[in-house]
């Protein structure tokens, strides 16, 4: 058998299983009952051993090995795609496959240790697992390290190609120097708010159907995608003739619902607007996290917080809410949605304190990485980094270092494509304004026209193109934070 034909067979095998594995897990953050975990965990198990028996065949390995050694024999989208494989199989001839078990062994208990130590606000409790983890990172840039990629850059590439320190620094620091001292200022005095809007409560089935309405308005297509609801929103999908998208729904919070709806559907947008050739391939997909989110935030901010989005569509949520949001206005409304405050948790955080949350923690790993800093050090750097970027100090661990599940799931180098995404989008939304008419779009209620043109100059595209690429392709420019900076100060200082 030649080696593409035992390339493309296996393929289709790991591309059977990783499907069936991606439903099982959407069934268990969806609907599966409680008591299915420990029988699901077992069988799930067996089929992430079957996938890294068929991933690290011999024949497999050299099937991709190989490929990549004629590389110019293959069409363009099967070199991006050889080359892509040829650089995960790093994992499986770099890294001792000891230590990756035991790694894996200790990353399925650290979730569940590190949530207990959040909730019994106990640093102490996760300290020793966070110390192993943070260990094998160092070890894991160390097995990797190439030339020109070392330390906590070898982290941040597998996020964000091509993104390493020296781009985020820039970034940073660009974001430093001109939102630390203007977020202080806008979030001064803060304008109350409407009290109807602040208490609620909000019906929760009326959420729903709001949000249903959503769908429709951003021609999110039912018979390729659904919606459902778990803890947190997240976005999961395969192909682009499935792709599944959660919110929740809190009877407190009524932006919640609707901001998680549209955050996810841009996400959703992204792949379902994928070429339908790369369903079968390995190119299927966003090209980055920081590209993905770059969609999902445009989307939900740029076009879903704007005041003639809500000029055509307020109506539908006072008609949905009715009588409770009748003496509301339009304006209230907006007030609310658009409202920013120096808050200790990033989750929560609005669109323009969101980087300053993130700066936290790019500031954090990048020493903790390097080694200038360790484990037992971080409550109090947290605090310390807190109260320099937002002015506001965390009183517990809780609140503080404890608050994100990321670093128990051994992920360094994520939190930054956050920011980025933002940032990313800021520059996308110009370039789109330049080509479309966006606000008349959105007043005459037709998204499809925005669909439209994110599906031409990214969505296409799927992972056929890097970061770098694609913000070429769509903005004909590198990626340049001052429209981020723009795009914020131009909203806020109103
Ligand atoms: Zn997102």
């Amino acid at each position: 058998m030649t080696q593409l034909k035992h390339y493309l067979e296996t393929r289709k095998k790991l591309k059977a299983y990783e499907y069936v594995m991606w439903l099982m897990s959407w069934d268990a953050e969806t609907e599966a009952p409680k008591k299915a975990l420990e029988y699901r965990s077992k069988q799930l198990e067996v089929m992430a051993g079957e996938v890294y028996a068929i991933q690290s065949d011999k024949h497999y390995v050299q099937a991709i090995e190989s490929l990549h050694e004629q590389l110019d024999t293959l069409d363009k989208d099967l070199q991006t795609e050889i080359k892509k494989e040829f650089r995960e199989l790093r994992f499986i001839k770099k890294v001792p496959k000891d230590a990756y078990i035991a790694y894996q062994v200790l990353l399925s208990k650290s979730v569940p240790l590190w949530a207990e130590a959040k909730h019994k606000n106990d640093f102490k409790l996760f300290a020793p697992t966070l110390k192993e983890i943070v260990e094998y990172q160092r070890n894991l840039v160390k097995y990797l390290e190439e030339e020109h990629l070392k330390g906590y850059d070898l982290l941040l590439d597998m996020y964000e190609e091509g993104f390493t320190q020296k781009e985020y620094d820039f970034f940073f620091d660009t974001l430093k120097k001109e939102l630390v001292d203007f977020v202080k200022e806008v979030t001064k005095d803060p304008k109350p708010l409407h009290p109807k809007l602040v208490n609620g409560p909000f019906d929760q089935d009326k959420q729903k159907v709001f949000s249903e309405y959503l769908l429709d308005v951003f021609f999110y297509d039912r018979e390729r995608g659904l919606l459902k609801t778990s803890e947190h929103p997240f976005t999961s999908g395969v192909t682009s003739v499935d792709t599944r998208i959660t919110t929740r729904y809190l009877e407190d919070n009524l932006a919640s619902s609707i901001f998680s709806t549209i955050h996810e559907m841009g996400h959703g947008l992204y792949e379902m607007q994928n070429d339908p050739k790369y369903d079968d391939t390995y190119l299927h997909g966003g090209t980055s996290l920081g590209i993905h989110e770059s969609q999902s935030r445009m989307y939900e901010n740029m076009i879903g917080r704007s005041k003639a989005f809500w000029q055509v569509h307020y109506k539908k949520l006072q008609e949905v809410f009715a009588p409770q949001l009748d003496d509301v206005t339009l304006d209230d409304f907006m007030d609310y949605m658009n409202h920013s405050a120096r808050t200790l948790i990033r989750v929560e955080a609005d669109e323009l304190t969101y980087a300053l949350h993130i700066m936290v923690r790019y500031d954090i790993e990048k020493r903790l990485i390097s080694g200038d800093i360790e484990v037992e050090d971080l409550p109090k750097i947290w605090n310390d980094t807190y109260e320099a970027y937002l002015g506001i100090r965390p009183s517990t661990d809780t609140e503080g270092v404890l608050q994100d599940i990321h670093w128990s799931g051994g992920s360094f180098g994520y939190f930054p494509t956050y920011a980025l995404g933002s940032a990313y989008g800021a520059q996308i939304y110009d370039a789109m304004e330049k080509d479309i008419d966006v606000d008349q779009a959105i007043k005459n209620n037709n998204i499809q026209a925005i669909n439209d043109w994110t599906k031409e100059h990214i969505h296409q595209y799927a992972q056929s193109k890097t970061p770098k690429e694609i913000m070429l392709i769509a903005t004909k420019k590198p990626f340049d934070p001052m429209y981020y900076v723009n795009y914020l100060k131009g909203k806020y200082a109103k």
